[in-house]
């Protein structure tokens, strides 16, 4: 077997704290979710859960759309109090002053802005504008990304040209339908390994079956209700339920453990070294 990764001396806790989105994009893996109107309710107790974590964690904060949460920056005010990194997954739509003040809330361990693009709904050049401006204020990683469909595939080399001019990082995501990666022609599949594959890992599906990963351990993704998996493709399955943040139930593992799953989707332990080829 594959020899573990060392251990990550940071952990990494995925929270989609809320199904709400003022978008509705097509491709959205949420959009049959029942109700697109929860959020994570009792912040107090998930916030005394997230600090309660052992060792030093990053607390990634992805929806729906986090900045449609009714209490996102105080959310975010008691975990960057409690010493946690900050970072987030937003569609951008937030106004700017919302932004800047994340960025200052998170600046004593600033983590990663990643902005999604969704061109049913905005242009590149109005992220690269609002971007811009919160630059002078966000000390940490900024990234780009934006789901390859089959529409929008063509227009993608133009569009991360355009991004890296402005000294913006770019990265796709390939289209998933029914959980699965959806079935491009070669060219299609050409044009995406051009533009880095998945997140930048030079694949399409990655895949890490067999060996041995940090997920579970030192990362974890958590809903807006608490329940809490080892990783995305656990949560699909219900397989690797880690526990509940809220109730107390929550388990870590002690150690890296084989992965389970055909198909990685998860970006953080392949690029922040937990999988042995990774990114
Ligand atoms: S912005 Fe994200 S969460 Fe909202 S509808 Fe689009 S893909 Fe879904
Ligand atoms: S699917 Fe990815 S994150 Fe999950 S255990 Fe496998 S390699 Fe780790």
């Amino acid at each position: 077997m594959t020899r573990a990764p060392h251990y990550p001396l940071e952990g990494v806790a995925s929270w989609n704290m809320n199904t709400t989105c003022n978008y509705r994009c097509s491709y959205c893996t949420q959009r049959f979710v029942d109700d697109r109107g929860q959020w994570a309710r009792d912040l107090p107790r998930f916030i005394a859960g997230f600090l309660a974590l052992p060792g030093d964690w990053e607390i990634k904060l992805s929806g729906g759309e986090p900045f449609r949460h009714p209490d996102l920056l105080g959310c975010v005010r008691a975990l960057a109090d409690g010493g946690r990194r900050v970072s987030v997954v937003t569609n951008l739509s937030a106004p700017l002053d919302e932004l800047i003040e994340f960025a200052a809330i998170t600046a004593a361990r600033p983590g990663l802005i990643s902005a999604s693009l969704h061109l049913e709904y905005t242009t590149p050049e109005a992220m690269i504008e609002k971007l811009t401006a919160l630059a002078p204020h966000h000390r940490g990683k900024t990234v780009v990304t934006c789901v390859a469909t089959r529409a929008s595939l063509p227009r993608l080399p133009a569009i991360a040209a355009e991004f890296a001019a402005a000294g913006l990082r770019f990265r796709v995501q390939p289209e998933k339908q029914d959980r699965e990666v959806i079935d491009y022609a070669d060219d299609e599949r050409d044009v995406l390994i051009q533009l880095g594959g998945h997140n930048g890992t030079g694949a399409i599906a990655p895949s890490f079956e067999g060996r041995p990963c940090w997920a579970g351990a030192r990362y974890l993704i958590v809903d807006h209700q608490g329940e809490a998996y080892r990783c995305y493709p656990a949560r699909r399955q219900r397989a690797e339920r880690l526990g509940n943040l809220l109730d107390g139930s929550l388990r870590l593992a002690s150690e890296a453990t084989p992965c389970r799953y055909q198909y990685c989707n998860c970006t953080v332990p392949q690029q922040r070294g937990m999988v042995m080829g990774g990114a």
